[in-house]
């Protein structure tokens, strides 16, 4: 070999090294109705294994509660919560139906897929729903998202997996063994992977020691995916993240119950390995910064109306400003935000238009005001209108909020639940 010889493959070598080291992939993991309470007192190996690269917390759904946002503590309406950073009042899933899914808020597989269209996308899942539905894959109205890959549907086979308590076990079973083997091999670029049998034995016996097994049994489940990962970090040079969540919690009186309000029912948890996490981890952290959190650190931009309209705020990278709070007082509406970095100005934007809940495209916005992040509040005059959306743009990251007046909530929720 001569000298250039070697010194080209040597660069070569270092390009294809440098070019490995930066591709990033994610997967997220739903495991079904487990209360935090059940989670931390559990002994978890492997969720443990993951915390310790990265972190637990604490977290929340539901919504505001007794708010316009309040959302039902049920499966799908959680999963739904993960997929696309927004509560039942803008993705309208308020129940395990899922009849009309608001496909105007963008879930994360679409993004994604509109980002890159070469990005390798799938989906391991215990209920078929979550990607006919949830997802909408091959629906016009959810923007004709195709998978690269999906395994589910397991529940449909009554042969295979014949009635029986253990049912959901074996089909988890599955799930997390091709959930582990794909990855592994294919190493897609995002993934979800959703397990059920843990919510079906606390609907049996409630808090419970099979309860209790069936949350064990889970976590061996969750090793099978980051095995793969780490695999793949070790033989490819990949980073990965990976975030394991739940649905809801359960009801404190048994454990076998969930739909509610209670602090039960809407406290939950994040595991993630990822260990590049700011003030968000641990400041009210909500099942709905899981989505731009994933987005983030796949470095996938959101879309300008998806980041206007995101209800959750990311974990990683820099963030400005969270929860912003709106309370109209006669002529004026008072806005309060939380503040993560003071630095730079806010500017202050207002719509009376809903057009991207109605599918009717984007909303006009006007400039009410430019403020220093770091006053944590403003007060503006704003004619008594029966609705308007209220958006404050900070250097590192933008958060919304909505002016909901009673007489209103029912053109709020056209097609949901009204309450
Ligand atoms: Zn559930």
């Amino acid at each position: 070999m001569t000298k250039i010889k070697f010194l080209l493959s040597v660069a070569c070598c270092c390009m294809l090294l440098s070019a490995a080291a930066q591709t990033r992939k994610a997967v997220f993991m739903i495991l079904d109705g487990i209360p935090a309470d059940v989670i931390e007192k559990t002994d978890m190996p492997v969720l443990k294994e993951i915390a310790a690269r990265g972190g637990y917390t604490r977290s929340y759904l539901g919504g505001e509660k007794d708010g316009f946002s309040q959302s039902p503590t049920i499966s799908a309406v959680g999963y739904n919560h993960v997929l696309t950073g927004v509560w039942s009042h803008k993705h309208n899933v308020w129940d395990n139906d899922i009849r009309e899914p608001n496909y105007a808020y963008w879930n994360i597989f679409r993004i994604a897929e509109q980002a890159n269209p070469s990005l390798q996308t799938a989906v391991f899942s215990s209920w078929i729903d979550n990607r006919t539905k949830l997802v909408g894959e091959g629906l016009p109205a959810a923007g004709n998202v195709k998978l690269d890959y999906s395994f589910d549907g397991l529940e449909l086979d009554k042969t295979r997996f014949p009635a029986g308590e253990k049912r959901m076990f074996d089909i988890d079973e599955s799930v997390s063994t091709e959930a582990g083997r794909y990855i592994r091999e294919k190493g897609p670029d995002l993934s979800w992977v959703y397990l059920e049998y843990p919510d079906d034995m606390g609907h049996l016996y409630g808090d419970s020691p099979q309860f209790l097994d069936a949350v064990k049994k889970a976590d061996a489940q969750v090793g099978r995916v980051w095995e793969a990962i780490k695999a793949r970090e070790q033989q490819y040079g990949e980073q990965w993240m990976i975030v394991i969540t739940t649905d809801h919690g359960r009801d404190a009186q048994t454990g076998k119950n969930h739909g509610s309000q209670t602090d039960r029912e809407r406290t939950t948890w994040i595991y993630t390995n990822l260990a590049d996490r700011n003030a968000r981890f641990k400041t009210n952290t909500a099942t709905v910064d899981i989505m731009p959190s994933i987005l983030r650190f796949l470095t996938i931009p959101l879309p300008a109306t998806t980041e206007q309209e995101l209800d959750g705020v990311p974990f990683t990278g820099k963030v400005s400003v969270h929860d912003l709070k709106a309370v109209r007082n006669g002529k004026n509406i008072e806005l309060t935000w939380g503040i993560f970095d003071g630095a730079g100005k806010a500017e202050i934007l207002v719509s009376t238009t809903n057009n991207v809940r109605d599918g009717k495209g984007d909303d006009t916005y006007t400039r009410v005001a430019e403020v220093p992040v770091s006053a944590g509040k403003y007060t503006f005059t704003q004619p008594e209108t029966t609705f308007c959306k209220i958006v404050v743009k900070a250097p590192n990251n933008t958060i919304s909020t909505w002016i909901v007046d009673n007489k209103y909530v029912k053109h709020v929720r056209p097609f949901g639940r009204q309450y």
